[in-house]
């Protein structure tokens, strides 16, 4: 019985479903890099290299482990560029009884997977992801009847299911969650671990010379690529983090710095999410870290946190809201990015900062995901699809699954206060706050009005005034509605005027940098 086992991008994992049950001699594995995938948004060009080295270099992996993996290359003269024309060329190359394959992590491609039995005419085997510490299911059962979803409580549970930090039945160190230790703002002489960095080989070099001339527009810096391509990589990655960062990750998770895109953050996220590492094995190490005394329970909390609690729970979210989530829209918001997010050209020095990084990397911290970019599409009534389009396009750990919840829920609160109880909508004095931005800005952070006013004060009133049908209702935001009633009307007038001068003066995005 020949079995054919697709394996996709963010896949590569030694222990897939398919693979454990599966035997070398009986089975063929496809890997296709294809243009319908690569095209459908504008994918920063190191995250196409990223993925489509680390596969190329997972396809050898397993060939040394006596798989046989039929690979085909997006310069493939043959390739048809889409996922259902590859598998059509790959029965007809192979003598094919059934296919085995794992669930694939985006809604629409799962649906297109549910066709192939019917369409290729052989037998198609559907197996769960099992990397993930939560099915979908448990998920779903955890979720029914409630009328919040609270991560807190969920993560919880999640911390009883694989006693990460428990203490018998008790949390480690009496509390479950710390975060009252952490988001220090952060300074400019403290010493920040750099990332740690690999040098292309050839297939990497190769992929890199593919990209740069099939993707000659395409939106996202080529040069000098750092990342790790293979398990070995990000399982050292994995150890350089334990060692350098996690200590102080707690303390200065929500800082942000001048020219210091990465602070004490893990850069793990690629890695996790391409299937090259494993969530429980990031949370062991760090979890031994804290036990031999090399990093304080505030941090180590709050990273698995992050892993087991927040990464869990958008999955969870996602499968449980689409297909509709992608189209939610609470505040109605229509507006176009400004075409400084794909440029990093404009004179608010956190955004060019935030953007140029990501830009530069295909990365940005999570502070600077929600509070820079995000608050601003926020503030400026942004469409949440074109917000999410552009969050899954410009990072390199993007994927619908993870990104949409945080892109389109979190940060844009179009699912009307699924994920966040009220807006992260900020003026410019939290960015002041967490930050060493403001001080090397054109704009005056202390102003609210005048030709160098920060934009961010009197858009965040705008939005406050622009939504008050909508949000005024929210206990969290009755103060806030309290203040803006408290308002002199002159005052007033004078800030939603500002923000509508600032708002007509925008430039909308007019290409697709594709
Ligand atoms: P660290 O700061 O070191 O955090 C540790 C790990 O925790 C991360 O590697 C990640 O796996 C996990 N994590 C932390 N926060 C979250 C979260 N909110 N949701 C899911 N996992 C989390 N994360 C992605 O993996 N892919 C995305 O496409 C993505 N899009 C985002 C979009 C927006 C608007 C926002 C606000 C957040 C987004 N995040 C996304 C979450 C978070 O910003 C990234 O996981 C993090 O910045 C990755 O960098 P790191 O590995 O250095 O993370
Ligand atoms: Fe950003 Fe305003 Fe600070 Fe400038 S002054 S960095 S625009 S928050």
């Amino acid at each position: 019985m020949k079995t054919l086992i697709p394996i996709f991008a963010d896949q590569l994992s030694r222990d897939l479903p398919p693979l454990s049950i599966s035997e070398p001699e009986d089975s063929v594995i496809l890997m296709m890099e294809v243009r319908g995938e690569a095209t459908s948004v504008a994918h920063h060009r190191k995250k196409l290299v990223f993925l489509f080295s680390a596969m190329r270099h997972f396809a050898d992996d397993l060939r040394s482990r006596g798989w046989t993996v039929d690979y085909v290359t997006l310069d493939d003269a043959d390739n048809s560029q889409s996922f259902e024309g590859e598998m059509k060329r790959a029965l007809d190359r192979h003598d094919i009884d059934q296919i085995r394959v794992c669930e694939p992590s985006e809604y629409d491609v799962l649906e297109r997977v549910k066709t192939w039995e019917g369409d290729l005419g052989k037998p198609a085997t559907i197996m769960p992801d099992s990397r993930f510490l939560a099915t979908k299911e448990e998920f779903a059962e955890w979720a029914d009847g409630r009328k919040q979803y609270r991560m807190e409580y969920f993560y919880r549970d999640m911390r009883r299911k694989t006693g990460l930090l428990m203490d018998g039945d008790d949390p480690e160190g009496g509390q479950w969650n710390f975060d009252k230790d952490n988001r220090k703002p952060a300074k400019a002489d403290l010493f920040m671990p750099k990332p740690k960095r690999f040098d292309p080989d050839d297939i990497t070099q190769d992929v890199i010379d593919m990209v740069t001339r099939e993707f000659p527009n395409r939106f996202g810096d080529i040069d000098d690529f750092f990342y790790g391509v293979t398990r070995d990589d990000a399982l050292y990655v994995l150890d350089y983090f334990v060692e350098h960062g996690l200590e102080r990750f707690g303390d200065y998770q929500d800082a942000m710095l001048t020219d210091e895109p990465f602070l004490y953050h893990s850069l793990l996220s690629l890695y996790l999410n391409a299937g090259l590492l494993a969530p429980l094995e990031i949370c062991r190490a760090v979890e031994a870290a804290y036990k031999d005394g090399k990093a304080p329970i505030n941090a180590t909390e709050g990273y698995i946190r992050q892993i087991i609690g927040w990464r869990e729970y958008v999955r969870g979210i996602y499968w449980l809201r689409m297909p509709d989530y992608v189209s939610e829209n609470a505040l109605g918001a229509t507006r176009t990015l400004p075409d400084f997010y794909w440029t990093g050209d404009t004179d608010m020095h956190c955004l060019s900062q935030s953007i140029g990084q990501t830009k530069e990397h295909a990365y940005a911290h999570h502070i600077q995901r929600l509070m820079i970019t995000g608050n601003f599409a926020l503030l400026i009534g942004a469409d949440p699809k074109l917000v999410h389009e552009w969050y899954l396009a410009v990072y390199i750990d993007a994927f619908e699954w993870v990104e949409l919840p945080n892109s389109l829920g979190m940060s844009q609160f179009a699912d009307g206060g699924l994920l966040g109880s009220k807006p992260y909508a900020s003026s410019g004095s939290y960015i002041n706050r967490m930050s060493n931005y403001c001080g090397d800005c054109h704009y005056n952070v202390k102003d609210r009005t005048g030709p160098k006013a920060c934009p961010f004060n009197s858009l965040y009133w705008h939005f406050i005034d622009r939504n008050k049908d909508t949000l005024k209702g929210n206990n969290r935001m009755s103060m806030i509605y309290r203040n803006l009633e408290k308002m002199d009307e002159g005052v007033r007038k004078d800030i939603l005027e500002t923000a509508e001068a600032f708002l007509d003066d925008l430039t909308p995005a007019t290409s697709d940098y594709m």
